[in-house]
């Protein structure tokens, strides 16, 4: 069996362990444990904050409106939904839509991290404030840091950490539309910034490419 598809079994093993996961509270109230989907060998992956009710209801991350948004910003790209995987920090809708709290994160990061490791992107695009602080490790929010790469490393892969508004706040403010497709058109070129995939493609932890405009290099803090 190749190497990707003992990586894609092994995220459809974390799969089975995140569905029947009772770690936190929020095991109690969700309808579905959306686990994410996508490419499990994809070089761009996508983590979001936690699920929505069309999430908690579908199981499946980013439906809906703020979903066809992202599917269009994808599209701008010449990228689908199926190229790419997609995820949260938590896999369990918070009531109300609530922010996660401290010790749902610390029971639920283990599970993000595990899911990059398998996945091994090159590059991981933070979708809005809260993600984007959680992963960088620094207190800096969304409307400071979006399309800024910034070299991580986490679950052992260097990446480049890509943070960029949550689609839904072109929901919102139109305005905003145009500065995610800004930063979405950068996606590409941080994409094959640096080496080149080795043929067929080698997904051991690898340096980071250090495309234009990258400065510094974070260890995450919280994962
Ligand atoms: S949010 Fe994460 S840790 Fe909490 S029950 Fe769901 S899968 Fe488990």
């Amino acid at each position: 069996m190749s190497d990707a598809a003992l990586r894609a079994q092994a995220l459809e093993g974390l799969a089975e362990r995140l569905r029947g996961c009772t770690r936190c509270p929020l095991s109690e109230g969700r309808t579905m444990v959306v686990v994410g989907a996508g490419d499990p060998d994809a070089d761009l992956m996508f983590i979001g904050e936690a699920p929505g009710a069309n999430e908690d209801r579908t199981g499946l991350p980013f439906v809906g409106q703020a979903g066809g948004l992202l599917d269009g910003l994808l599209g701008g790209i010449g990228l689908s939904r199926e190229q790419v995987f997609i995820a949260n920090v938590l896999k369990c809708r918070p009531p109300g839509n609530r922010d996660p709290r401290p010790e749902e994160i610390a029971e639920c990061r283990g599970f993000l991290v595990e899911q990059v490791a398998l996945v091994r992107p090159r590059v991981i695009c933070a979708l809005g404030n809260f993600a984007t602080r959680l992963l960088s490790g620094h207190p800096d929010g969304i409307g400071r840091v979006h399309g800024q790469p910034l070299p991580i490393t986490m679950g052992g892969v260097d990446a480049i950490l890509y943070p960029v508004y949550h689609p839904v706040a072109a929901l919102y403010t139109r305005a905003m539309l145009g500065t995610l497709q800004e930063d979405f058109a950068r996606i590409p070129s941080l994409l094959t910034a640096g080496s080149a995939p080795a043929s067929p493609r080698s997904r051991a932890p690898r340096p980071a490419p250090a495309p234009p405009g990258v400065e510094a290099t974070s260890q995450l803090g919280l994962f």
